[in-house]
């Protein structure tokens, strides 16, 4: 395992613009549970029942909606950025991070001090709620304080309309902006590091592989194979926290 951690420390320190793409498996060591691991999220709730066209369509998929989602902004609200989260700032701070691309909706780079024009949250966020009519925005305690009073489907006050938090569901639409940015950013990199994700979530995980046909190295660390791995220049097996502590303890202690 050190040969790796040395290997991915050289790659570090060559890079000058590294495009980190991050994903569940860096918040677990957070108190934030993944999708797909054992005693991940998935085991616990059926997947198609959060689909969007079910969530627009009826008010009782909206209330299994809200209840899992109301769990999990339960973990993500007091949550702290762990030693993996902070890694990447200190990426930043060296000025060698081009941008986080990341797939997790807890606002743990934001907390960790990342700065947000750098931080491009391909699958939103949870943090805020939209009406899905007018478009007005609310902040999630807001809307949690409303369930907090009884209710058990929040609507706009304005319009009337849906609302729903600012996260991409199944069958919903990417946001464009972040895709082409993130498509952008995968161009002009010369390192890839993706971080605690399965790689299974498309059009996401299309992201390193753009790197890649631009002619970046890519480095993969999670503690499971990924389908990406055979294209890495090195793949790391193991938490993502103990990985970049060590990659970075050889360079910046
Ligand atoms: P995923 O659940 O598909 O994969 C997470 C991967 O991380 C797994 O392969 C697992 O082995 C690995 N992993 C878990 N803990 C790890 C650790 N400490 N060190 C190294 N590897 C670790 O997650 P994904 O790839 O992000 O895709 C699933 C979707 O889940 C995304 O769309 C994302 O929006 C959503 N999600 C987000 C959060 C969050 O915001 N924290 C949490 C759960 C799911």
């Amino acid at each position: 395992m050190d040969e790796l951690i040395a290997k991915g420390a050289e790659m570090i320190a060559s890079a000058q613009k590294i495009l980190v793409f991050t994903g569940a498996g860096l918040s677990t060591e957070s108190g934030i549970p993944d999708f797909r691991s054992p005693g991940g999220i998935w085991e616990k709730y059926d997947p198609s029942d959060f689909y969007f066209q079910k969530f627009i369509s009826d008010e009782h998929a909206r209330t299994t909606y809200w209840k899992m989602s109301r769990e999990f902004y339960s973990l993500i609200k007091p949550a702290s950025p762990n030693r993996a989260h902070l890694a990447v700032k200190t990426l930043e701070d060296h000025g060698k991070l081009l941008a986080v691309v990341t797939q997790n909706i807890d606002n743990l780079h934001q907390k960790a001090g990342n700065s947000p024009e750098k931080i491009i949250e391909l699958h939103g966020t949870l943090i805020s709620v939209s009406c899905l009519s007018c478009k007005k925005k609310y902040d999630r305690d807001e809307i949690e304080a409303r369930f907090d009073s009884g209710i058990k489907v929040p609507y706009c006050d304005d319009c009337g309309g849906i609302l729903k938090p600012d996260t991409v569901s199944f069958g919903q639409a990417m946001p464009q902006e972040a895709m082409e940015q993130s498509i952008r950013y995968a161009g002009q990199c010369d390192l890839c590091m993706v971080l605690g994700s399965s790689l299974v979530v498309y059009p996401a995980a299309s992201v390193p592989m753009h790197a890649v046909q631009s002619g970046a190295r890519l480095m993969i660390v999670n503690r499971e194979p990924t389908p990406q791995d055979g294209e890495a220049d090195l793949v790391v097996h193991m938490s993502v926290s103990e990985a970049l502590t060590g990659m970075l303890r050889l360079l910046f202690a």
